[in-house]
């Protein structure tokens, strides 16, 4: 793997892009992603900024930043870090630079991109008309179909009435997936196999979204058997380049949200991968992305792939990409918005190659005896596993630190890369066995049944996976 720098001796700009350096970063999440943008600023030398609830005001992250700042006092604990008109402020009364909105709560609001530009201050992520495009399940798919990438048939868009999901149904055939037009995070989904089954699934999956989501639209698609799902990571520039970073696969998911992820995806075809990366990086030309940002597909087992969308903002799972290309996602992130292209920062396709196998295992502090309920409390006793090969992302991750209700229940990221996925495996799960964690519950002793699965252990699991092995939560 080429030594890639992110420090050129001399920039030398051919583009129109203009280089304003940023000097201050603000981070408009919490817990391990704030942290994880707070280790990249420091290391660029860059001032730190966090913002807290009131809830986390002991929490880690506020006190890894440089400063830190209390928001949405009186609202609750999510709320608050959703009050963009307060966030804004904060940034223009000290004079910061940049935002970055991490992944959930503000990252995907294309109003909170535009009001973080309006107030003259750079947003670390893609434009807000792309975050806007890429956030409407019709226009990205329109967009992907304009860039000649294969689509899951579906719904042109949102559907509100049972006799429009019966159509789709009669028309396209069955099994079918409706999912909330307004949802996401793998919620909100329903699969249905018989025609007679689908009205009654469809009023109760639109009245759930209703409840849930404030809106029981419905997109209606077809559900593509024994899935694989893999991802390909993009990173472009405000002078139009565009690379791929290779794909993950996060096929290993309970109730649709993502457990394990690899990267590369093991067994996958070098043909697939090829057209696969490449129709990423064509969509992503194609609606002149910028920033960090991810395609997802879902694979069949013939080998067909299908677009299901578009993630504009870094995700959970960049740090396997992280271990195999050896590129620092949220460091180029800040470059890209400082406007360095990616050539000066050496970052060009034929240098970028996927080097072994890194695999993630998400620590929660949930239960898998008890259906994986969150637990909170005090964590009494917390030694990791470490040594050679093993990343931990985490924030609250120590003796001492309280697991509040209030939020996500990851606990630590545990990254384990090596040669091959055997002994990335290898490495995961005597790290994981090196854990010892009191006081509160976490799903450790589910993630190790996983890494001890045959089926898993030879790679190339599909979506079902989890469902079909009960005994894993033993
Ligand atoms: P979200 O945005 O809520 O995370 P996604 O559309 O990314 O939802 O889907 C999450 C997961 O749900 C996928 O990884 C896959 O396992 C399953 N899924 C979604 N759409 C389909 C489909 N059409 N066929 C089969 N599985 C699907």
């Amino acid at each position: 793997t080429p030594h890639i720098s992110y420090f050129p001796v001399k920039c030398n700009y051919s583009t129109k892009v203009e280089y304003k350096p940023i000097r201050s970063v603000l981070v408009a999440n919490r817990g391990e992603i704030a942290v994880r943008v707070f280790r990249a600023c420091t290391e660029l030398g860059i001032k730190s900024v966090a913002v807290y609830s009131k809830e986390d005001r002991s929490h880690i992250h506020r006190l890894k930043a440089d400063e830190s700042y209390l928001v949405g006092e009186g609202l609750p604990p999510v709320q608050a870090y959703l009050n963009i008109p307060e966030i804004i402020k904060i940034c223009k009364d000290n004079g910061i630079d940049a935002v970055h909105p991490g992944y959930g709560f503000l990252s995907e609001r294309a109003d909170f991109a535009q009001a973080v530009i309006d107030a003259g201050i750079r947003f670390i992520g893609p434009s807000p008309k792309v975050v806007h495009q890429m956030g409407d399940k019709v226009a990205a798919r329109e967009a992907a179909i304009a860039a000649g990438v294969p689509i899951v048939p579906g719904t042109d868009g949102p559907v509100t009435t049972k006799e429009e999901a019966k159509d789709f149904c009669i028309k396209h055939g069955l099994p079918v997936i409706f999912k909330a037009a307004y949802g996401g995070g793998g919620r909100g989904m329903r699969v249905v196999r018989k025609m007679e089954e689908v009205e009654e699934n469809f009023q109760r999956a639109s009245s759930e979204a209703l409840s849930a989501f404030g809106n029981g639209a419905m997109f209606i698609e077809k559900f593509i058997e024994r899935p694989r799902h893999i991802e390909v990571q993009l990173m472009g520039d405000k002078a139009g380049n565009v690379v791929h970073l290779y794909e993950r696969d996060c096929s290993v998911q309970r109730r649709h949200q993502k457990v394990v992820e690899i990267a590369p995806a093991p067994h996958l075809d070098l043909k697939i991968r090829q057209q696969m990366t490449d129709l990423a990086v064509k969509l992503a030309k194609h609606v002149g992305y910028e920033n960090a940002g991810t395609v997802e597909f879902l694979c069949d087992e013939k080998g067909n792939f299908y677009f299901i969308e578009v993630n504009a903002r870094l995700q959970v799972e960049h740090t396997v990409t992280e271990e195999i290309t050896g590129i620092d996602l949220v460091q180029t992130q800040i470059r890209v918005a400082e406007g360095m292209t990616l050539p000066e920062m050496g970052i060009s396709q034929d240098r970028i190659r996927p080097d072994g196998f890194a695999i993630q295992c998400r620590v929660t502090t949930e239960d898998p005896a008890k259906n994986f309920q969150p637990d909170t409390g005090r964590i009494e006793v917390f030694r990791s596993g470490e040594g050679m090969g093993i990343r931990l992302d985490g924030a609250s991750a120590f003796a001492g630190a309280i697991i509040s209700p209030y939020y996500d229940s990851l606990l630590v990221k545990v990254i384990a890369h090596s040669n091959d996925l055997q002994s990335s495996c290898a490495k995961m799960n005597r790290a994981l066995r090196e854990f010892r964690v009191r006081g509160v519950k976490t799903n450790i002793p589910f993630l190790l049944n996983v890494l001890e699965n045959q089926k898993f252990l030879n790679g190339a699991v599909d979506t079902y996976f989890i469902d079909e092995n009960p005994q894993l939560f033993h």
